[in-house]
């Protein structure tokens, strides 16, 4: 049976993206070696990280003073690395949720943390309003995509110091002004590649003033100085991503990808929305094209597992609520055609007509 992936990461990646992978594995570049078993110093993988990194900066514009960096580890590493490259006094934070709330903890080791916006007391169904961005802090951080809450930063946020995102689960889904922020990073596992990764974009003329010891491994200007190989990178993650970038120049660069998201989404909303069993969790403005979370309302909660076994029979796989939010979320990344979306719509339409009082 064809499955329908709406895992919220690891995620979907694109069909052929997972083949040439398999491919590699078998026979990289015709080699007769696999791709698990070649050095990383060697000329041919040499060029996929060259080809990675340069379709990173083709694909989102990034003006030639940055550097992007793909390294092991995940988004919550670089929760703890951000600051330790960063944090001289004072760093400005937004808390949207899980994952700026752990990004807030980590940087509170290194410094004064001011969290100047938060929508924890609406239970993060909408972004923070009417914050004021302090001038003498180092950076603002926030989370453009919240995963889990299922709110999402549409554009980049106007400030008069430095950006620094956690874009782990919007990557490659919009344009981005890449000249706001002096770091922008994630986990590969939602938009990219398989989980093992990290890809960090960072403005080289930021790094090294800092006073503090930084250890090597976590020192973004080591990074920077060694191109990405400082040490043995994740191979098999940054094969992946590659192709995953290839696909995605291949369809038409990071605007198609937004005009994808956007038509995915307003048909899963649209059919929220209409449906008489179900309602949206987040306020209208602030909702995410990734992660598109729904609840049933309070009358039918009782049928909540009755729904997921029903879709599970045709195909469609891991829409089961984050575990501190329950319901339904429907994560729609990249590579999820919007065939996948309009046959959970068609299942939400068939369970209303069989179980609507
Ligand atoms: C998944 C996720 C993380 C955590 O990523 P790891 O790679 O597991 O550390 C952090 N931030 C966001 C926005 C995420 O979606």
């Amino acid at each position: 049976m064809v499955k329908h992936n709406f895992y919220a990461g690891p995620s979907i990646l694109p069909r052929e993206v997972i083949e040439s992978t398999a491919d590699a594995v078998l026979n990289f570049n015709d080699s007769g070696l696999s791709v698990l078993e070649i050095s990383h110093r060697s000329k041919d993988f040499q060029a996929v990280m060259d080809e990675a990194r340069s379709l990173f900066h083709e694909l989102l514009s990034i003006p030639e003073n940055y550097t992007v960096l793909l390294l092991g580890g995940g988004a919550s590493m670089e929760f703890c690395r951000v600051p330790f490259n960063f944090l001289k006094t004072k760093a400005a934070y937004l808390d949207t949720g899980t994952w700026a709330h752990k990004a807030i903890q980590e940087a509170a080791a290194f410094g004064e943390v001011d969290v100047i916006g938060s929508s924890k007391d609406q239970k993060y169904k909408c972004l923070p309003k009417g914050y004021v961005i302090p001038a003498d802090a180092d950076y603002l951080h926030y989370t453009t995509n919240n995963t889990v809450y299922g709110t999402e930063f549409l554009e980049d946020i106007e400030s008069p110091i430095p950006l620094i995102a956690d874009m782990s689960s919007d990557i490659f889904s919009r344009p981005i002004d890449v000249s706001k922020y002096i770091c922008i990073y994630g986990g590969a596992q939602k938009n990219l590649a398989p989980s093992g990764l990290s890809f960090i974009i960072v403005r080289n003329d930021a790094l090294g003033k800092m006073q503090r010891h930084i250890p090597t491994i976590l020192d973004y200007k080591v990074h920077v100085d060694k191109e990405s190989m400082f040490h043995t990178p994740p191979a098999l993650p940054i094969y992946s991503a590659l192709q995953t970038l290839r696909w995605i120049k291949k369809e038409g660069g990071v605007k198609v990808m937004q005009d994808r998201a956007i038509e995915r989404a307003e048909l899963l909303y649209n059919e929220i929305e209409r449906n008489a069993m179900f309602e949206g969790t987040v306020v209208k403005e602030d909702r995410s094209r990734m992660n598109i979370c729904f609840v049933f309302k309070p009358e039918y909660v009782e049928l909540e597992k009755e729904f997921l076994d029903f879709t599970l029979a045709k195909g469609i796989v891991g829409i089961k609520g984050h575990r501190t939010t329950g319901g339904f979320r429907a994560s729609c990344y990249n590579a999820m055609p919007i065939s996948g979306v309009q046959v959970l719509v068609d299942a939400m339409k068939e369970f209303e007509q069989k179980h609507v009082k």
